[in-house]
C-alpha cells in the first residue's frame, strides 16, 4: 500500500522573511496573533504623515498603524503607489510613498473603511 497520501511535503523553502517579526514567513505568527486579538495593533487609527527626509529635504508621505499583515500591507502599498503615481516602500508596518500625497492617501484609505488621521504638520 502506498503511503504517499500521508506524506506532507514542504516544497517552498524559506522564501521571504516577515518584516514585522523577522522570521521566515512559514514560521511567522503575526497574522494569527493579530487575528486572535481581534483588534488591530495600536489604536486602530491609521496615521498619515508628511515627512521631510535627508538633508536635501525630500518629501515623503508615510502611513503607519495599518492593521494588516506584511503581504496585505505590500498590496495596499502597491495600490497607493498607483493612486499617487509615485514610488514607495512597505516595511516594518509602515508604508512610505515618495512625494506629498497626504490628501490622496487619506481619501483612498477612508474609502476602504479605515479610520484615518492626519499626523504631524
Ligand atoms: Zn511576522
Amino acid at each position: 500500500m502506498s503511503r504517499d497520501g500521508d506524506r506532507i511535503v514542504f516544497s517552498s523553502g524559506v522564501g521571504r522573511v516577515c518584516p514585522r517579526c523577522r522570521k521566515p514567513e512559514a514560521r511567522c505568527r503575526c497574522r494569527e496573533e493579530l487575528a486572535a486579538k481581534k483588534v488591530p495593533p495600536g489604536d486602530g487609527v491609521v496615521r498619515v504623515r508628511r515627512e521631510v527626509q535627508g538633508r536635501h529635504g525630500k518629501t515623503v508621505t508615510t502611513i503607519s498603524g495599518v492593521p494588516l499583515g506584511s503581504d496585505s500591507l505590500r498590496d495596499l502599498a502597491a495600490e497607493l503607489k498607483r493612486r499617487c503615481g509615485s514610488g514607495g516602500t512597505a516595511k516594518d508596518g509602515v508604508i512610505e510613498i515618495q512625494g506629498e500625497h497626504v490628501e490622496t492617501v487619506m481619501a483612498e484609505l477612508a474609502a476602504r473603511g479605515y479610520r484615518v488621521k492626519r499626523a504631524g504638520g
